[in-house]
């Protein structure tokens, strides 16, 4: 009797471990409260899931240019439910990826995250680093050997790595995203796992910083192949072409320059191969430019929940998803293009799928989402000339070419060539001269050894960037490590806040609004950029902010305010400690109160 009892539990235990791997898994993990229903509101009045949903450029006026033609669940849920607050802007420089993605979840600038660009020169190593570059890592999933990404480089703390500090890591914090950084980033520190798509094979991988294998349930989803199901997929307008010709213009013009290659053109529609015969790192390269690879991400995005099993609980999980193929598609064509309005379009319903499986697995009741982007664009310096708006494209050896002829001019003698005063640095096993993300680095040994001042030379090289006609200002690191700035002049302000001693460089240059400086792409295989961000200025830096939650009284809310304000209001919130380099404020203005919300679950 007793034996078959036993007999009998060991089969169903057995059972369970081969139906379900990912329960015994993550039961082995955490000691997780007891599952809610998603219909229940937690009697804990703190929110069980926290999604920020990130759109990787993403201007505000997409919001308004094509809000109308939002569906009911998705961008149009958020605008008509949600907090929206319709003037938030960055308050730093340059406007890119990775010191967008550190924003949100820190509350924090570049100055202060230390992730002042998508890459930088590293002066102790000499050379050329990612923002999430971490070789004593290995990326799993990956190709074999390859050395990984971490959150390293981030210097603060983030809203997630705050609720497993203070929750005994109960909470589960993951981040997903097309881009590395943009799954790292938002994630942080102490997050249990950052998952992104891999070009090379079309897994989603992770690295070793997070764990050394990863959860059955991220394999069983590599093993489906769903990139490969995607091969020579075609992507036509969702809606009908008179809508994209009244909002974005003609489809087929000049500026947008696809690669040859490719077998791909510049119209629609467009048949995704990369111009390879079976999937491969072309293909899943290709993918990238398109809206499929936003709906692999949803998928993915739903399988985490469910296996995560992210908001079953009282503790508090955090999810930060980043839809990357906007900003590839909008480099490509450009913001007033037909493709990056079908992107808009699809990512609107898109998220509006993703909510509705929240709603019916976690409840929107019980979960904050939030909504924004981490840059916006500037149009196609070609169209924009066509549009009659100033500014053209400035290639990196333009500016180059002038600081060091100048250098030499200024200083060069008999005994003294001058010619390596900007200093070099290593990329993929060559020297590049130091100039990146408008940052001019000097060779301060090369300074030294011909007595020169290097502040002067700072200001020389200021001057001589200015003859560049595009150039508006310059700033040196003398001027920004004295903060000789004027806070209420807003681009020197957006300056100081992107710049951080030991990773910045000498001199940053900043150009004139639609005036562009194109650095070349780092991997000779990826296409050139047809359009851009990284300025300062409103077209970049003005992004949407939505924040839908019962906690948050619905409405349009017109006082200024940042993405930086997202984590402190969060933290308060969630009732942690703000994140370690909190600067933004708390959004009071749309928090419904603590009082009157206990007030009225107290009354019968
Ligand atoms: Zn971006």
């Amino acid at each position: 009797m007793k034996n078959s009892r036993i007999r009998n539990y060991a089969r169903v235990v057995l059972l369970i471990l081969l139906l379900f791997p990912a329960a015994f898994l993550s039961a082995q993990q955490a000691q997780r409260a007891p599952k809610i229903s998603p219909r229940a509101i937690a009697k804990d009045s703190r929110p069980r899931l926290v999604l920020l949903i990130v759109v990787d450029q993403f201007r505000y006026d997409y919001l308004t240019r094509f809000g109308d033609l939002f569906g009911a669940s998705g961008i149009g849920r958020l605008m008509r439910e949600g907090a929206f607050w319709t003037e938030a802007n960055f308050d730093h420089m340059p406007t890119y990826t990775a010191p967008g993605h550190a924003v949100f979840m820190t509350g924090a600038w570049p100055s202060q995250t230390g992730i002042i660009a998508n890459e930088w020169y590293e002066r102790d190593t000499g050379r050329k680093v990612k923002s999430v570059t971490d070789d004593s890592t290995t990326k799993l999933a990956g190709l074999p050997d390859e050395k990984g990404y971490s959150p390293r480089r981030l210097l603060c703390s983030t809203v997630g790595d705050e609720i497993r500090l203070a929750d005994g890591d109960r909470s589960k914090v993951i981040g997903i995203s097309t881009k590395d950084r943009s799954a790292i980033l938002p994630s942080g520190r102490r997050a249990n796992a950052a998952y992104w798509f891999g070009t090379d094979n079309g897994n989603m991988l992770s690295s070793s910083y997070y764990f050394n294998q990863e959860p059955q349930w991220v394999e069983r989803f590599n093993r489906r192949r769903l990139a490969d199901q995607l091969f020579g997929a075609r992507w036509d307008r969702l809606l009908p072409e008179a809508e994209y010709l009244k909002r974005a213009g003609k489809d087929d013009v000049p500026w947008e320059n696809l690669d040859k290659s490719s077998k791909d053109t510049n119209s629609f529609p467009h048949v995704i191969t990369g111009g390879a015969a079976s999937p491969s790192k072309m293909f899943y390269k290709a993918l990238d430019y398109t809206p499929f690879a936003n709906d692999l991400l949803v998928a993915f995005a739903e399988e985490a929940i469910t296996n995560e099993e992210l908001g079953a609980n009282a503790d508090t999980d955090l999810l930060t998803l980043s839809f990357s193929a906007n900003d590839y598609v909008g480099h490509r064509f450009g913001p007033y293009s037909h493709e990056a309005m079908d992107m808009t379009l699809r990512v609107d319903r898109q998220i509006g799928t993703l909510l509705d499986f929240v709603d019916a697995h976690v409840g929107l009741r019980n979960t904050v989402v939030i909504f924004s982007a981490d840059h916006g664009a500037s149009p196609v310096p070609e169209q924009a000339a066509l549009m009659n708006l100033p500014g053209r494209r400035y290639q990196r050896s333009d500016l180059l070419q002038i600081v060091e002829d100048g250098l030499k001019a200024k200083y060069a003698r008999k005994d003294r060539p001058a010619a390596d005063y900007i200093q070099g640095f290593t990329n993929r096993a060559e020297t590049e001269p130091g100039l990146l993300n408008g940052n001019l680095y000097l060779n301060r040994a090369a300074l030294k050894r011909d007595g020169i001042d290097p502040d002067e030379c700072e200001r020389v090289v200021g001057e001589l960037a200015m003859r560049l006609p595009g150039v508006a200002r310059y700033f040196t690191r003398n001027q920004l490590e004295r903060n000789q700035i004027l806070s209420s002049d807003a681009v020197a302000r957006r300056v100081l806040n992107g710049f951080y001693p030991s990773r910045s460089g000498d001199v940053i240059v900043v150009f004139e609004p639609y005036s562009i400086l194109f650095d070349p792409p780092d991997d000779p295989t990826d296409p050139r950029p047809t359009a851009t961000h990284g300025s300062p200025y409103s077209y970049d830096t003005h992004v949407p902010l939505i924040i839908m939650g019962r906690d948050f009284a619905n409405g349009r809310y017109t006082q200024p305010a940042t993405p930086a304000d997202i984590a402190p209001t969060l933290a308060g919130l969630l009732r942690v400690q703000a994140p370690s380099c909190s600067v933004g404020r708390v959004l009071s203005e749309a928090l419904i109160s603590e009082r009157r919300r206990v007030g009225a679950v107290a009354r019968p």
